[in-house]
């Protein structure tokens, strides 16, 4: 079977780029098999239309809305390879290999869970990344970034706005690294408080954080942490080998959302440190209405189905 177009991932970016390239009439085969990055959320936020919808639930009906457009087929398999050249690629779908004109890639991130006891259980209720996402639910209580070496020189961004939501933020280091001295007297001056020491362990009660607990036996009050781990991009997009910037994510035309491999797309999380539902699924469907405009200016098109 050729398809035009190989999604590899279905959550908010394959799976409106589905929608997109089904209602233009073009053959889709999207692929989604394996974790994905809000696995760990009860409740997805900061989505119009779907605030606090469960991520399972938002997938169900997106599938169930694809499911009105023949020429889209979701499958649960995973995508362990793409050979081939734009045009004719080829594309290890499960047990089977189909063939496909364009590959887009919306296979998010992996985030790699910080060597701290508790933090993967509290991933994604208690420790988060985003105050969009999670802040509302938890405003006006104790909160702390728990910020990382890579992020020494902007870190005061993303601290400073979490005083939005709450006045009582903490900064910990981690005992990682020195925070810039301008940065320090940015945060004190705005009345966020700094902890550099390193962290002993999280203090947990009935699946809820109460506080960080630092090795000094100093006692932090904290209920939401917010974190940015370090993230991968999944084999299938590193064994392609498209260009990566330097912080690991696929770089994309801004327009087009092409790849450095021609006739290779990318949408969502894998492209971007902007990592949000919305966003994903915003970019999803740019990159499909780029395919599909692509795909229609190719002398060798042979017509609506
Ligand atoms: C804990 C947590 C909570 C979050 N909460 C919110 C929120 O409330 N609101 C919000 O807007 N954003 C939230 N986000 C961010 C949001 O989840 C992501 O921005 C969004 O899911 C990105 O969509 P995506 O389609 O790019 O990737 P994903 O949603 O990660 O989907 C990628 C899909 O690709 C599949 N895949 C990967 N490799 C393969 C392969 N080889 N073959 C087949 N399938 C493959 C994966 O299984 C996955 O289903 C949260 C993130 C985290 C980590």
């Amino acid at each position: 079977m050729l398809y035009d177009v190989v999604i590899i991932g279905g959550g908010p970016a394959g799976l409106s780029a589905a929608l997109a390239l089904g209602r233009a009439r073009k053959r889709v085969l999207l692929c989604d098999s394996g974790p994905r990055r809000n696995a760990a959320a009860v409740h997805m936020h900061n989505f119009v239309t779907r605030d606090g919808e469960t991520p399972n639930e938002f997938r169900r009906l997106a599938r169930e809305q694809l499911s009105q457009y023949p020429s889209v087929v979701v499958q649960d398999v995973l995508v362990g390879g793409v050979t081939g050249v734009k045009g004719a690629f080829h594309v290890a779908a499960g047990a089977d290999t189909v063939d496909a004109r364009r590959v887009l890639l919306c296979t998010g991130m992996i985030d790699e869970m910080l060597p701290l006891d508790g933090f993967r259980e509290l991933w994604g209720h208690a420790i988060v990344q985003c105050p969009y996402c999670h802040g509302w639910e938890s405003k006006d209580r104790p909160w702390g970034y728990l910020a990382r070496a890579e992020h020494a020189s902007h870190l005061q961004m993303f601290a400073l706005q979490l005083r939005g939501w709450t006045n009582d933020v903490c900064v910990f280091t981690n005992g990682d690294f020195e925070l810039p001295a301008a940065a320090q007297s940015q945060l004190i001056a705005a009345g966020l408080r700094i902890e550099t020491a390193r962290i002993g362990r999280l203090v947990v009660r009935e699946h809820r954080l109460e506080a960080i607990e630092l090795s000094n036996g100093t006692r932090v009050a904290c209920e939401l942490l917010f974190a940015h781990p370090p993230q991968h991009q999944v084999n299938v997009v590193r064994a392609l080998g498209v260009a990566l910037d330097s912080e690991g994510f696929v770089q994309v035309d801004p327009m087009s959302r092409q790849t450095s491999v021609p006739g290779v797309f990318a949408a969502g999380d894998l492209t971007t440190r902007m990592q949000a539902a919305i966003a994903a699924a915003a970019s999803g469907m740019q990159a499909a209405a780029m395919i599909n405009v692509e795909l229609m200016m190719d002398p060798a098109w042979s017509g609506a189905r």
